[in-house]
C-alpha cells in the first residue's frame, strides 16, 4: 500500500531527501561523523549554514538587505519576540484571518507596552475569507502590519498583498512559504517554522529587512534579532540537523525548477482538488472561492457521520492525517511543496468513488 501522508505539520518531505539523509547519515563527507555531531562552529557546519542560506536567497530572491535568521522556539515564539523587537511604544496592527492569526495577536497583548489593533477581520464568516485592508485604514505611525498569509486551519490564503503604505507587512508565512509568488521586498519580515513547507521541526526561519532591526536591547540576548542577526544565527546552537535537512530540501527545490516552479505545481495540485470539491454533489469546500489556500484545502460533506466514514475509509487504503482541524471539522488535505502529485490523482479518484457509494446518486 502506497501512504500518502497529508500532514499539516510536521508534513511529508521529499522521499530523494530523506534518502540522501540517510545515505549521509553515518558520514558526512567523508568525516566518519553525521551532521548532527558535528559541531556548529566545525567548518563543515559552516558550510552547510551557509549553503543553506544561499540557496534560499537564491529560491526566494531576497535581496541584500534583509536578514536570513535560522532561529528556534518555532512560529509561535515569532508571535512574541516581533512585539518585542519593534513594537514596544508602538502601535502594532493586526488582521485577524483565523486560528494563527489570533494567537499572533493574543501574544502581541502580552507584551507590556504594545498598542495592538486589529484592523480587519472575517471572525463575522468562521474565518472562511481574507478580510479587505485598504491603505486608509492604516494608521502610518504603526510599528507594522501583521498578516497571516496563509491561514493553515482555515485554508484561506492572501492571492494580493494589503497596499500599507509606508507601514511594513510583517508576516506569518509558515504554511505557505516556497509556495507562492510574493515578493521578499514587499515585506518587512517574514518568519515560517520549519516543519511545513520546508523541512523537520526545531528550526524558525526569519527574513527581517536590516533597517528593521531593533536598535534598543532587548532584555533576552536569544529573544534579539540584533544579537541574532550580529552572530549570525551562532549566538548559540542552532538546531543543526533541522537546518541540513532544510539546506537539502532548498537544493530539491533549486533542481526543481525554484520557486517560480514549486508554484506551478501547487497551482495544479490545489486546481485538481477543488475541480473536484466543484464537480461534486457531495463535497463542498467551506471557503471563499478567491481565497481558497493552495497548501491546505478543507472539504466537508455537510455531514459529520459520512465525514468520519470517508476519513476511516480513506486512512484504511493509506491516505493518512485527512481529518480536518478540530475546530473546523471535516476533512483538510495539507499539499505542501513536498506532496506527489500522484497523491492528489489517487485522492481524487478515491474521492469520486467514495461520491458513487455514497453520495446524492448512490444507488
Ligand atoms: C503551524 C503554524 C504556526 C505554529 O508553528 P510552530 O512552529 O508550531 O510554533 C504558526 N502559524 C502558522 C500559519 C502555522 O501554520
Amino acid at each position: 500500500m502506497t501512504v500518502y501522508n497529508f500532514s499539516a505539520g510536521p508534513a511529508v518531505l521529499p522521499k530523494k531527501v530523506l534518502k540522501q539523509a540517510q545515505n549521509e547519515f553515518l558520514d558526512y563527507r567523508g568525516s566518519e561523523m553525521s551532521v548532527m555531531e558535528l559541531s556548529h562552529r566545525s567548518s563543515l557546519y559552516d558550510d552547510i549554514i551557509k549553503e543553506a542560506e544561499a540557496l534560499l536567497r537564491n529560491l526566494m530572491g531576497i535581496p541584500d538587505n534583509y536578514k536570513v535568521l535560522f532561529l528556534q522556539g518555532g512560529a509561535s515564539l515569532q508571535f512574541s519576540m516581533l512585539p518585542l523587537n519593534l513594537a514596544i511604544g508602538k502601535k502594532a496592527l493586526f488582521v485577524n484571518t483565523g486560528a494563527w492569526a489570533k494567537k499572533a495577536i493574543s501574544a502581541a497583548k502580552q507584551v507590556p507596552g504594545v498598542e495592538v489593533e486589529v484592523i480587519a477581520s472575517s471572525e463575522d464568516k468562521n474565518f472562511t475569507y481574507i478580510p479587505t485592508v485598504t491603505k486608509d485604514m492604516i494608521d502610518q505611525t504603526a510599528a507594522y502590519l501583521h498578516i497571516t498569509t496563509n491561514e493553515t486551519i482555515g485554508g484561506i490564503t492572501y492571492q494580493n498583498l494589503p497596499d500599507a503604505g509606508e507601514v511594513p507587512i510583517v508576516a506569518d508565512m509558515s504554511s505557505n512559504i516556497l509556495a507562492n509568488d510574493y515578493r521578499v521586498e514587499d515585506f518587512g519580515v517574514i518568519y515560517a517554522g520549519a516543519q511545513k513547507n520546508i523541512g523537520a521541526a526545531g528550526l524558525t526561519l526569519v527574513i527581517i529587512r536590516e533597517d528593521l532591526l531593533n536598535n534598543k536591547p532587548v532584555f533576552a540576548p536569544m529573544l534579539d534579532y540584533r544579537v541574532q542577526a550580529d552572530n549570525d544565527s551562532l549566538y548559540n546552537t542552532p538546531a543543526t540537523y533541522s537546518i541540513y535537512i532544510a539546506k537539502l530540501v532548498f537544493e530539491w527545490l533549486k533542481d526543481m525548477g525554484g520557486q517560480r516552479e514549486s508554484y506551478r505545481l501547487a497551482q495544479v495540485k490545489a486546481k485538481l482538488l477543488y475541480d473536484t470539491i466543484d464537480s461534486s454533489t457531495l463535497f463542498k469546500s467551506p471557503v471563499s472561492k478567491e481565497d481558497r489556500s493552495l497548501t491546505n484545502i478543507p472539504f466537508i460533506t455537510g455531514d459529520a457521520v459520512l465525514d468520519k466514514q470517508f476519513i476511516a475509509k480513506a486512512e484504511a487504503v493509506g491516505f493518512e492525517n485527512l481529518k480536518g482541524h478540530r475546530s473546523v471539522g471535516g476533512m483538510r488535505a495539507s499539499i505542501y511543496n513536498a506532496f506527489p502529485l500522484e497523491g492528489i490523482q489517487a485522492l481524487v479518484e478515491f474521492m469520486n468513488n467514495f461520491e458513487l457509494e455514497y453520495g446524492n446518486g448512490a444507488k
